[in-house]
Parts: C-alpha cells; structure tokens; sequence
C-alpha cells in the first residue's frame, strides 16, 4: 500500500489500477472512498473483501455529471432538477437501472435500482474522469470503524488491503451525503446528509421520509433493517448436498451433485471472491420459469461468505411474496 500526493501522474496510476480491477482510496469531500470500478462484479467483490463487512449492502457509484450518470440509470426530470441544483455534492439519487446498464449487480445488492452521485472533490472528479469509468465507493474502513477523514486513517484501517491512498488532506468532517429515492411514486428520503429536505423541497416540491429516518419517536428500527432487499421469486433451499429434477442448483466447488433442471456454479474453483462476483446474476438465472425451486450448495463461513451467506439466508426465509427492488 501506499500513501501519494494526488498529482496528474498519481491519479493516472490509480486510474490504471481501477481500469485493472484493482482498488484506490479517494478522498470525497464527505470521507475517503475505497473505490472500485463500478462495471466490474470482481472488483466490487474486492470492496466487500477489503471493508469486511459481513453483509452486502448497495453501493454507490461515483459519476462527473448528469450527462454519465444517464448512460446507468433511467434518468427523469426529476432527476435534471436536482441534478441542476445539487450536482456535483453530497446528494445521491437512487434511480432504476438503465437497460443494459454495465453497473456491477454486486455494487447494487442484486436490486433494479442504482444509486449515484457526482461528488464535487477536485481529486474524486480526476480520478473518475482519468478512469473513464463510474466509481463505487462506500467509505474506507474496515466493517464497523468510524469513517475516515484522513488518508492515515485509511492507512490504519484498511493497511494492505488498498494498493494505493490518494491523499488529499482532511475531509470536511462528517457530513455524509442525502440519499433519495427517486424509483418511488413519490421521492423518499432514505438517508439525511449535506443535502437537507427543505433546498430538495424548494426544488422538487414535498418528499416523503423513510420510516428508516429516525423521526425522535422511540424507534427500534435501524436502516439496514428496512431497507427493501433483492430476493428471488422462487423458494430457496440452503446447505443442499443433492438435487431434485425440478431444481435450479447454485453450485460451488469443484464436487457438484447432478441431476438439476439447470445449474450455475458460482465458483468451480471454490474461491469466494469469484462466488461474490457472481451471486446476484446466478440467482437471477435460476430464478426463472420451469424452476421450481433453487438449491444452494454449502458455502464456507469465511471471508466474503459471510456475506454471500448472509444473503443467501434472507432468500431462503422469504415467503415468496417479497418485491425485487
Ligand atoms: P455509503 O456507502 O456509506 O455512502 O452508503 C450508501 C447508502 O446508499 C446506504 O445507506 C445505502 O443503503 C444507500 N443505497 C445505495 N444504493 C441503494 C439503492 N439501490 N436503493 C436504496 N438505497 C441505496
Ligand atoms: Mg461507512
């Protein structure tokens, strides 16, 4: 790992190590970002990996303007307004995938929407332009640390896991960016930040709150909880070391059981950062018509497959009535 001064020589090489799948810390003027090329399912792994967080959650991705956010997501007027008016800064819009769109379905959580965001830092905007491509980047620390203001922070955190801090001094403290849904009937708020309710309010008219939001009643209900997750339309069976004929198998390892109406393996070489990369797309695969039911095989409790299990969980719990998206 190592510590640069962001100079147009720096930024091109961390441009070429995020177009290699590698990953860059960044500052933003929120925190520093770990970032990843948000096309490429391996490098958003990689995030996950790195961060060690036992859950996949949907990240963002970092765009220069309007003009390239357009060719992910499905834009609106909405969307122009406030991009008008909060573009670059700490407002992140949360839109449906564009058809086609090359972002990861990791970076995504496996959901139909994308959330995106311009963000103003000098440094962040070189990068992104010198990398050519949309950036995903939650902050960089390790899972459950305090966001980093400083590159040494990311230096302790996160060590040898980043090949390179682009070291642009402290971050403006704290402020995280506003989050809001724009795929809903009406635009929802899904998390407060530099952006307040009352300037998108004067853009866009009223907006409705989460119930995630903390409202000073008593609450017991923390935003992860209600965030609305991807999860398969069909059943989902877990820790399966056999098939039954009308089964989709989602295999992993070299040893899978035959006899399945279809089978994916996430990773015949059992390595888990190639099982994370390709969780979402898989179960989107299997999850079709003639299936009856989609079999999963063991998946080891370490490293990312915590996540990868965590998730898989979520889907074999769910009645079948839940919404993608
Ligand atoms: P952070 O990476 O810390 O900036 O957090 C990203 C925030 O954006 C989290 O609160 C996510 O839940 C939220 N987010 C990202 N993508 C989506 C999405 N597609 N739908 C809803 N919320 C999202
Ligand atoms: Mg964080």
């Amino acid at each position: 790992m190592k510590v640069v001064e962001p100079t147009a020589q720096s930024v091109a090489e961390a441009a070429t190590l995020l177009r290699d799948g590698k990953l860059v810390a960044f500052p933003t003027e929120t925190v520093y970002g770990l970032g990843g090329d948000a096309t490429n399912e391996r490098a958003v792994a990689a995030i996950f990996e790195a961060k060690g967080r036992p859950q996949f959650n949907p990240l963002i991705s970092h765009v220069l303007d309007a003009a390239a956010a357009r060719q992910f997501v499905r834009w609106s007027e909405t969307a122009d307004k406030l991009a008008a008016r909060f573009w670059p800064g700490p407002l992140t819009l949360v839109l449906p995938r564009a058809e086609g769109s090359p972002i990861s379905l990791l970076a995504t959580a496996g959901l139909d929407t994308v959330a995106i965001r311009a963000p103003s830092h000098p440094v962040a905007q070189a990068l992104i332009r010198a990398a050519g491509r949309p950036i995903a980047a939650p902050s960089a620390n390790r899972s459950g640390a305090i966001s980093p203001t400083r590159a040494e922070h990311v230096a302790e955190s996160l060590g040898d896991k980043v090949p390179m801090i682009l070291d642009g001094g402290p971050c403006l403290v704290g402020v995280e960016s506003t989050v809001l849904d724009l795929s809903t009937a009406t635009p929802t708020l899904l998390r407060p930040g530099g952006a307040t309710r009352e300037a998108i309010e004067a853009v866009i008219g009223p907006i409705a709150l989460s119930h995630a939001i903390p409202t000073g009643e008593a609450s017991h209900k923390s935003p992860g909880q209600m965030q609305s997750h991807y999860a398969p339309e069909r059943p989902v069976r877990l820790e399966a070391t056999s098939v039954a004929a009308d089964e989709g198998l989602l295999a992993f390892g070299p040893t899978v059981p035959t006899g399945a109406m279809l089978t994916y393996n996430l990773s015949p070489t059992a390595d888990l950062g190639e099982a994370a990369a390709n969780l979402f797309s898989m179960l989107r695969a299997l999850d079709r018509p003639g299936i009856g039911r989609i079999a999963v095989m063991p998946i080891p409790q370490t490293g990312l497959g915590l996540a990868i299990n965590d998730r898989l969980r979520r889907a074999a719990a769910d009645d079948g009535t839940n919404q993608r998206g």
